[in-house]
């Protein structure tokens, strides 16, 4: 099976899924999208109003944050994968609930799987706490973290930056640590071939 055949059967099983209540309220559920050849990741945490209308994850303000973050450092969204822990979108954006995030979890592990990203890039605290439970995002944010073989950088979210101005300086100083983090990952990674 290829990738992409492999990515297609994981997503039919996701837009089936009625594992938790938020499948009752949910417009589309919103799968992964983006380059299934991409060294990058990037987790998110749930959908909004606008990524359950339209079944793709960042498409409003806070995607609209993050294409332009990755245009500072010459990247587009169809160059990277983008995905969310939790596929549907909870009532008035809520939190996702810790069920909710266990449901979804095959899905974004196989995802994972499949792409095998060198970096995945955690955006916020709840997919900082899926991944690398106990951190703090203020503490840990534009760190590199490596678990169980698997790099990982956590950063702010892009939506918590809409009303912070400091917070949306911090997030973009971190963003821009992005290409020298692959570069030295990927010369690592050569090294011990
Ligand atoms: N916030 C997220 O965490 N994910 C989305 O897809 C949109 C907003």
């Amino acid at each position: 099976m290829t990738k992409k055949q492999e990515l297609e059967k994981i997503r039919n099983k996701a837009i089936a899924c009625e594992k938790c209540a938020l499948c009752a309220g949910r417009k589309n559920v919103v799968f992964g999208d983006g380059n299934i050849d991409a060294e990058i990741i990037f987790v998110g945490e749930a959908p909004g109003k606008n990524e359950d209308e339209q079944g793709k994850p960042f498409v409003g303000s806070a995607g609209k944050i993050l294409a332009s973050l990755l245009e500072k450092i010459n990247l587009k969204r169809e160059n990277v994968y983008i995905t969310n822990v939790v596929k549907c979108r909870p009532p008035l954006n809520r939190d996702p609930l810790f069920e909710e995030k266990d449901c979804c979890s095959d899905y974004l592990q196989k995802e994972i799987a499949v792409i095998k990203p060198r970096i995945i890039v955690l955006l916020g605290r709840h997919a900082m706490d899926y991944f690398l439970p106990g951190l703090k995002i203020f503490l840990d944010h534009g760190k590199l973290k490596r678990k169980d073989g698997q790099n990982y950088f956590p950063i702010y979210h892009p939506a918590a930056t809409i009303y912070n101005r400091a917070l949306k300086e911090v997030l973009e100083k971190d963003f821009r640590k992005i290409p020298k983090i692959i570069e030295k990952i990927s010369k690592t990674e050569e090294a011990n071939i």
